[in-house]
């Protein structure tokens, strides 16, 4: 951390904050220029708050070198992350896809559906039993009568079940019944959720807040993992801007972002990030492109009857298409890969 004090703040009030910054256990540089003093602090400042020294009236400005979350960064951390489900690994060399409808519908539907996702490639099913909706006269899902027809699901196909978790007095059934629990993004910040998280060893799948920033991103990952659980998955889902064309903004750069300032894996949802069904191809293989971990997409039999999201729901026979195109786009070597070496 750096600290520029205001030109001409007197001596001794230098002083008494190099000794209050002492007492944090950081070793306090003092340069001196012509007009500025300058302060370089030396150590584990995570536990130091800036606000409090930018409330000091002769202190200029406060420059953090070192990022607030330590878990989650790769400067500590520098081999990628691999998060194992029973065995399918969600980081490694391999994309992890993820698929299936927004919301569990029916025992046929979820299971029909499960069955093509899994013939094409797909090695998770989503399925929202608790949906987050903006009305509440909306769908709101099965609840748990749709954990029932994951777990059906899964037994059918072997695909294990990604569904989002939106109160933490869920998490004892969701342990037991998922295989990993979804954070959505009107969550990320419900940090008393992500702490009861943190005590399971669940795989989270912890998705980006619609106008939550990358840093903000991680610090909830943070969150998770200070109370113990390291199985974190990210996922960028498009963040709000002022682009009203797509739902979201898929926001790419937050792919090489992350690789870079972290060791956690990262996938992408294009199916929420753009809104649109006919716009979830092109952005699922640009994301595969730049580096994603894996990604997580909208698969519906019957989009225009779909209880929710149905207009950002690919077919069956779409998503075959683009499982090949995926493959294909990997095989050819385009596709980014981070390790310590590149980033
Ligand atoms: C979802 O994945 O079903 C969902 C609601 O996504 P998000 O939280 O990203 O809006
Ligand atoms: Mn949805």
């Amino acid at each position: 951390m750096v600290i520029i004090m205001k030109p001409h703040a007197p001596k001794e009030e230098i002083l008494v904050l190099k000794h209050r910054l002492e007492k944090e256990n950081v070793q306090v540089n003092v340069s001196e220029g012509q007009d500025y003093c300058v302060l370089g602090l030396i150590g584990d400042t995570s536990k130091i708050e800036t606000t409090k020294i930018q409330a000091n009236v002769y202190v200029e400005d406060v420059h953090k070198v070192q990022q607030n979350y330590k878990l989650a960064n790769r400067l500590f951390h520098p081999d990628n992350s691999v998060v194992n489900i029973d065995g399918r690994k969600v980081g490694g060399n391999e994309l992890a896809i993820i698929a299936g409808p927004c919301s569990v519908e029916s025992e046929e539907q979820i299971v029909e559906i499960a069955k093509d996702v899994k013939k094409s490639g797909a090695k998770f099913l989503r399925g929202g039993a608790f949906k987050p909706r903006t009305s509440p006269y909306s769908f709101q899902g099965l609840r748990t009568e749709g954990l029932e027809l994951l777990k059906i699901a899964r037994q059918e196909t072997g695909l294990p079940i990604v569904t989002e978790i939106m109160s933490a007095n869920m998490i004892e059934k969701f342990v037991e019944d998922v295989d990993v629990i979804q954070v959505g993004a009107r969550n990320m910040q419900n940090f008393e959720l992500l702490k009861e998280l943190g005590k399971t060893k669940k795989p989270i799948l912890l998705k980006r807040g619609l106008s939550a920033t990358i840093e903000e991103l991680l610090m909830s990952a943070e969150y998770i993992m200070s109370e113990g659980n390291e199985n974190v998955i990210l996922c960028e889902r498009g963040i709000r801007t002022f682009e009203n064309y797509t739902r979201n903004t898929l926001d790419l750069s937050a792919i090489p972002a992350i690789k870079k300032l972290s060791h956690l894996p990262i996938i992408v949802d294009p199916s929420h990030a753009a809104g649109l069904w006919w716009m979830v191809e092109p952005l699922a293989k640009a994301a595969v492109a730049v580096g994603a971990d894996g990604l997580i997409i909208e698969v519906h039999n019957d989009p225009q009857n779909a209880l929710c999201d149905g207009q950002q729901s690919i077919t069956p026979n779409r998503f075959d298409n683009l499982m090949g195109d995926l493959n294909k786009l990997v095989e050819s070597g385009i596709r980014q890969v981070y390790s310590t070496a590149n980033v």
